[in-house]
């Protein structure tokens, strides 16, 4: 199984969510925690799929 990691933590995950959270409006790749943070009370939060390695 493949991995990827985190832009937020660091940390290498198989299951991945791929969101827009930022002004910036790039996608990136968060884990779930992250994810769920970042999208607290947060405009700009843009959920892309789910990625499986
Ligand atoms: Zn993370």
């Amino acid at each position: 199984m493949k991995k990827k990691e985190c832009e937020k933590c660091k940390n290498n995950f198989r299951i991945m969510y791929r969101v827009q959270y930022k002004s910036d409006k790039i996608w990136v790749f968060l884990c779930n925690d992250c994810a769920i943070e970042v999208r607290r009370d947060n405009e700009d939060y843009r959920y892309g799929g789910t990625w499986k390695g």
